[in-house]
């Protein structure tokens, strides 16, 4: 049986080698539970330093806990929540954000590439039914994704721009950053000047994807937005006992760039695969390849004999002997594994073209 090739997520690879080693560290020593211990406390001085300011930067295990802790802490129960309608908060995550807030509503948003605009924001906020505010759900919080869904980018103009108009409707905005570090590894930008110099109030900051174990943060770049944050957190059985073992994937992470290692070699291994394919004539990219994530169109046939050679991601809709998937590189996927992929499409285009 030949070896998988996992493509279907960024977390289905293992753990990075230096974070299961601060691990294993952690493991070694005891120490005051409940972030009382000298990883979680490193953690804190390590994202003041990332982030060229005092932070809050709060651990929790999952980016839905992320999400929807942070977005909970800023929105009363009769709030809106405005997001892109591809969202993650939106389609996959179980209404978390919703049940977190007590309530809430998730307005949607439309634009292309899973990305919506300044404009639509503006438009959305000021259209409404001539009621007295008191009818509607009240404007709480605005969340963008970065990278998107599709695996694209917001500009720090666009972001910038979108940040201007919650300000002028005194709204928070959030950024939900699982593939944060995907994004800025292909903007060359520092994570300040893409979150909270563009305007970004609360980040949920993703790790797990790019090589922690179980590991996110939420960040509070406002401490006076944070307010409740760690009872909520409590009170939605996020607050580790053992919090050194999330905050210990973390200080290894941030430190160093090693986060930005890691991103760097699925993007590159995304771009090869993306260039690889853009040769094939039955395959067609669906979004353009911004960071590790490619979405395809590929003929059926094709679909069927990479999963039979153990190539795995996901495929959905198929019509006309043609489907869509979606291929994620992760921060271990190998140059001698995309060319393998390449190989097995390559060689099934040529039987193809010999069959006509
Ligand atoms: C993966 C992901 C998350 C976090 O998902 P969990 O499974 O809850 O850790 C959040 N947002 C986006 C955009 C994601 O891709």
């Amino acid at each position: 049986m030949e070896k998988v090739i996992n493509l279907a997520s960024d977390n289905t690879a293992g753990v990075a080698p230096k974070i299961l080693s601060s691990l294993t560290e952690a493991a070694n020593i005891s120490s005051m539970p409940y972030g009382e211990d000298p990883y979680t406390e490193k953690l804190q001085l390590v994202a003041n330093e990332i982030f060229e300011r005092e932070v809050l930067i709060y651990p929790v295990a999952t980016g839905s806990a992320a999400n929807a802790l942070a977005l909970a802490t800023v929105s009363p129960p009769y709030g809106q929540v405005f997001c892109h309608a591809q969202s993650h908060i939106e389609e996959d995550e179980c209404a978390a954000p919703e049940f977190y807030i007590g309530g809430g509503k998730l307005s949607l948003l439309e634009g292309e590439n899973a990305k919506f605009s300044a404009t639509n924001l503006r438009e959305r906020l000021e259209n409404h039914s001539p009621a007295p505010a008191v009818h509607r759900a009240k404007p709480a919080v605005v969340s963008i994704t970065q990278a998107t869904e599709l695996g694209t980018i917001y500009t720090v103009d666009e972001i910038s721009a979108i940040s201007e108009v919650c300000r002028s409707n005194n709204l928070p905005l959030h950024m939900d950053g699982a593939r944060l570090a995907n994004a800025i590894v292909s903007t060359d930008l520092k994570i300040a000047d893409c979150t909270w110099r563009a305007g970004v109030d609360i980040l949920s900051l993703g790790a797990t994807k790019n090589g922690a174990f179980a590991a996110e943060a939420v960040v509070f770049f406002d401490a006076s937005k944070a307010a409740d944050f760690e009872f909520r957190r409590k009170r939605g059985g996020h607050l580790f006992s053992k919090l050194r073992f999330l905050s210990s994937q973390l200080v290894p992470y941030l430190e160093k760039n090693y986060w930005i290692d890691l991103a760097e070699n699925s993007n590159c291994r995304a771009f090869e695969l993306a260039e690889g394919l853009g040769k094939i004539k039955s395959v067609t990219l669906l979004a353009e390849v911004q960071t590790n994530m490619i979405f395809l169109q590929m003929p059926t046939k094709l679909n069927n004999i990479l999963k039979k050679k153990n190539c795995l991601f996901y495929s959905w809709g198929e019509k006309d002997g043609m489907i869509c998937a979606r291929f994620v590189t992760s921060f271990n996927t190998t140059k001698q594994e995309v060319a393998r992929v390449l190989s097995i499409i390559q060689s099934a285009e040529s039987a193809t073209k010999s069959k006509n």
